[in-house]
């Protein structure tokens, strides 16, 4: 069994880093926050005095931290991951991040000899509970082969979507349909309700037909036809519309860079501001359907 350095140990990031002390590996864990370390020492993993002593000690790192800043910070500082890990270490990073510093994160440890991946994750706290979620993978064949054998401890659907940076850019082209989606389908039932039509009537005929999608059918905006959707529980969270709104800004900053027209993920970025701006940041995104329900035309 590996020793698996785990930075990041938040929502997503605690859960994942139990379910490899549950696989059997030694669980070495770093965080900000004394109380998350706590709780990986508690399921039986150890703390680490720092990044570069984490590095030090470990064959694997997982990294699951908030944005690009706190990954380049942790990766490419002088008391970084790339300047102290081990010969041959296999590093993670499952952040959602913007796919230029995850290029640049792993051209660093390519020039250093480790090998990396990006691994972004979709799924959400249940899944990284469960171990179920969908890893999309950025890097190299080799890089892929070794870290898969980690990523199978934490997921369920592990899927390599090329070189260095695809699994952001898969994951940040993923979120903007949801993005796009979720607004068209809130859309269609606010309409449907100042037409008179039931929300029940419009779920029995579109979720049949071509305007059939996951956030119609497993997500469904309004409360009563998917039980499990968070609009039956006044919209909790779920999937914050605040990481909505990340994921839709880091898809413009990408077609920006590269030239890509998507009028559409741009107009669903800025109503996802104007809905975070209304004081809803914490809500499921699904309550954007309230927000749209509320505009004036
Ligand atoms: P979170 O804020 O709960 O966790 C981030 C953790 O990183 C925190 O515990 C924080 O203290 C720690 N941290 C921040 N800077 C650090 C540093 N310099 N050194 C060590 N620790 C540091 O966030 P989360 O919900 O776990 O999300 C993590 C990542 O996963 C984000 O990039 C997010 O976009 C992505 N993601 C989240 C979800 C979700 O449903 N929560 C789903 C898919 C992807």
């Amino acid at each position: 069994m590996a020793s698996v350095g785990f930075i990041g140990l938040g929502n997503m990031g605690l859960p994942m880093a139990q379910n490899l002390i549950k696989a059997g590996h030694r669980v070495i864990g770093l965080d900000v926050s004394a109380a998350a370390v706590g709780k990986v020492k508690d399921a039986g993993g150890d703390a680490a005095a720092d990044v570069a002593d984490l590095a030090r000690r470990s064959d694997v790192i997982v990294t699951m931290l908030p944005s690009g800043k706190e990954v380049r910070e942790v990766y490419l500082g002088a008391a970084g991951i790339v300047a102290h890990a081990k010969a041959g270490a296999v590093l993670i990073d499952s952040s959602t991040i913007d796919v230029e510093s995850a290029r640049a994160v792993a051209k660093a440890a390519h020039e250093k000899g480790l090998l990396m991946v990006d691994a972004p994750v979709s799924g959400g706290v249940g899944g990284a509970q469960a171990g179920t979620l969908t890893f999309m993978v950025g890097g190299t064949d080799d890089a892929f082969a070794k870290a898969k054998p980690f990523l199978d401890a934490m997921g369920k659907t592990i899927v390599h979507a090329g070189g260095a940076g695809n699994g952001q850019a898969a994951k940040i082209c993923n979120n903007m349909i949801l993005g796009v989606s979720m607004i068209a389908v809130s859309e269609a039932f606010v309409l449907a309700e100042k037409l008179g039509l039931d929300a029940q009537k419009l779920f029995d005929i579109s979720s049949k037909s071509s305007g059939q999608c996951w956030s119609m059918t497993t997500y469904c905006p309004v409360p009563g036809p998917v039980p499990t959707s968070p609009a039956n529980r006044d919209y909790q969270a779920g999937f914050t519309a605040a990481m909505m709104l990340k994921d839709l800004r880091l898809a413009q900053e990408a077609a920006g860079s590269a030239g890509a027209s998507t009028p559409l993920g741009a107009q669903a970025g800025s109503i996802y501001q104007r809905f975070v701006d209304s004081g809803e940041a914490g809500r499921d995104f699904s309550g954007i359907i309230r927000f749209l329900r509320n505009s004036p035309r």
